[in-house]
């Protein structure tokens, strides 16, 4: 019998720092699949576009099965798609592409992997939550959160960023939606109600893994849950303080592995092997 092999694959710009190759190359090993997950690390010049139409076009004859996509191209490769699932139009983005019969459709897997993770790790009914960011990241969670009744206050160092995000969601909102600055005079209005943070800013990751999105001079909120899309490393500062203040904290690799196991889901018609996934994706951080 012919076995079926999948070629899938990540675009984005710089790719080399990616667990995702890992993560598949564990899922497709754990369920005897063949196949690989490459990397496909294209740098945002005029020439971007040529190799991303060649990618899809392989894409389209099925010499390709599956591709996330990552920074710079979430946005930029929508008009490549034939069609987009609700939560990818809704949400503006794309981070996985699949096809059938040779249509190429984009989804966004970020939005349930953030909420999926959200739920089985804090275990938190909705509430008021602020979430620090509003970019690709920010509006995949911003946009979960309000389809799960969560009331969402968006803080951007751009405000009129985080007014456009909440201008996107505003009809699936319960109550009106605010958009507010990183200082901490405004999230110090906004804040106390919370019951959660999301961090969805890259401060606390990389070569800012000594900084906080969150101010100095203000203490967070007595018992305030954060959840910190960074996930390398293992602890941020933001998940630190919240945690020495008896907060419930998170980090971003159960919603890596989530919206990872979900493309993969897409791709293969098979249930992920989540556990496994999580493992191998550890065991490198570990090592980092
Ligand atoms: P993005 O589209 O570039 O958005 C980043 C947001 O953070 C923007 O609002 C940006 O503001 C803001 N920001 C960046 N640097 C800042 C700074 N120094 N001070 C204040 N705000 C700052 O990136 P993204 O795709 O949303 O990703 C955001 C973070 O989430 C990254 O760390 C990424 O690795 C992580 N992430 C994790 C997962 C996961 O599965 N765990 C999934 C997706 C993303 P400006 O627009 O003004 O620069």
């Amino acid at each position: 019998m012919l076995k079926e092999r999948y070629e899938l694959g990540l675009i984005g710009w710089p790719a080399d720092y990616s667990l995702s190759p890992l993560i598949h190359k564990t899922a497709l090993l754990a369920l005897e699949l063949e196949g690989d997950y490459r990397l496909f690390a294209v740098p945002p010049l005029p020439e971007s576009n040529v190799v991303i139409d060649g990618l899809m076009k392989d894409m389209r004859r099925c010499r390709l099965h599956g591709f996330n996509v990552t920074v710079p191209y979430k946005c930029s490769i929508l008009p490549q798609m034939d069609s987009l699932t609700p939560q990818a139009e809704a949400i503006g983005a794309v981070n996985t592409i699949f096809h059938t019969d040779g249509r190429l459709v984009g989804d966004n897997t970020d939005a349930a992997g953030f909420m999926i993770d959200l739920n089985d790790r804090l275990k938190l009914e909705p509430a008021n939550a602020l979430i620090l960011g509003a970019g690709g990241a920010a509006r995949a969670v911003a946009y979960s959160m309000c389809y799960a009744g969560w009331q969402v206050c968006v803080a951007a160092r751009r405000v009129p960023q985080a007014a456009r995000l909440i201008a996107d969601f505003a009809h699936l909102a319960s109550q009106p939606m605010q958009a507010v600055s990183l200082e901490a005079s405004d999230l110090e209005r906004h804040a106390l109600q919370c019951s959660l943070i999301v961090n969805a800013t890259p401060i606390g990751m990389g070569n800012r893994a000594g900084e906080s999105p969150w101010p100095d001079s203000l203490p967070l909120p007595d018992g305030v849950a954060i959840y910190d899309l960074v996930y390398r490393p293992k602890e941020t500062v933001l998940m630190r303080s919240a945690r020495q203040a008896g907060g419930l904290v998170c980090g971003g690799l159960g919603m890596l592995v989530e919206q990872a196991a979900l493309a993969f889901e897409r791709w293969t018609g098979r249930d992920a092997p989540r556990a496994a996934m999580l493992e191998a994706a550890e065991s490198q951080l570990s090592k980092m």
